[in-house]
């Protein structure tokens, strides 16, 4: 199908507004959407974390939803591979639906390790201004690989996965992320109250 003026690859599509505004979600939300955005290497703790905060932020009533990596491989992204081709339309997906998740009144939590910058800037774009937290998990490669709680480390070092961000792949750490948590100097709690502590700074 051949792509049209705007990009898109349909022609005659419209953008249809709905009749209940994000301000009037945030006020009976109490709480305003938006996007945490956590990145880092493979065992940086972004599930343990991302799944910490929802359980919080639920437990204080507010909406909280978490997009994990490998479940979103094996649904919307389960075409997908780990070429920066792949890696680059599974970060483009997520952005977007984390984006639906966000304007739905939610805090939207990814842990994707995302390891391009210009993939996490585009999902950075498409989000309103102010509510994009991105939080750069930052723990040495070697810390990580001692605790490989899935093993993948050690299958990467001996050759039997390729494309391993931080062996074989490259990671781009965030030039300005809104935080950044040393993750192998921080408990896991600690962490997640720094995240809640940022979010009380968002826009409405
Ligand atoms: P990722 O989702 O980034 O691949 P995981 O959350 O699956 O990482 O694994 C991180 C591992 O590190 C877990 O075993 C977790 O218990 C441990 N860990 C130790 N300290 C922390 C911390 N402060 N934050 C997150 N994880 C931590």
């Amino acid at each position: 199908m051949a792509i049209g003026e705007s990009g898109h690859k349909s022609e005659n599509i419209t953008w249809t507004r709905g009749k209940v505004t994000n301000e009037d979600r945030a006020r009976q939300n109490k709480h305003s959407g938006c996007v945490v955005w956590l990145t880092g290497l493979s065992a940086a703790g972004k599930s343990t974390i991302a799944t910490e905060l929802e359980r919080e932020l639920f437990s204080q009533g507010k909406h909280a939803f978490v997009l994990d990596g490998d479940n979103m491989r094996h649904g919307l992204c389960s075409d997908l591979a780990f070429s920066p081709e792949d890696r680059k339309e599974n970060i483009r997906r997520i952005g977007e639906v984390a984006k639906l998740f966000a304007e739905a009144g939610f805090v939207c939590i990814t842990a994707f390790i995302s390891p391009y910058r210009s993939d996490r800037d585009l999902a950075r774009s498409i989000v309103q201004a102010g509510k994009f937290i991105e939080v750069y998990l930052n723990v040495p490669v070697e810390v990580c690989a001692q605790r490989d709680p899935k093993g993948l480390y050690a299958k990467a070092r001996a050759g039997q996965i390729q494309n391993f961000t931080g062996i074989s792949a490259p990671y781009e750490p965030p030039l300005q992320a809104e935080l950044e948590l040393r993750t192998d100097q921080m408990s896991v709690a600690n962490c997640v109250a720094a995240i809640q502590e940022r979010l009380k700074q968002l826009p409405c």
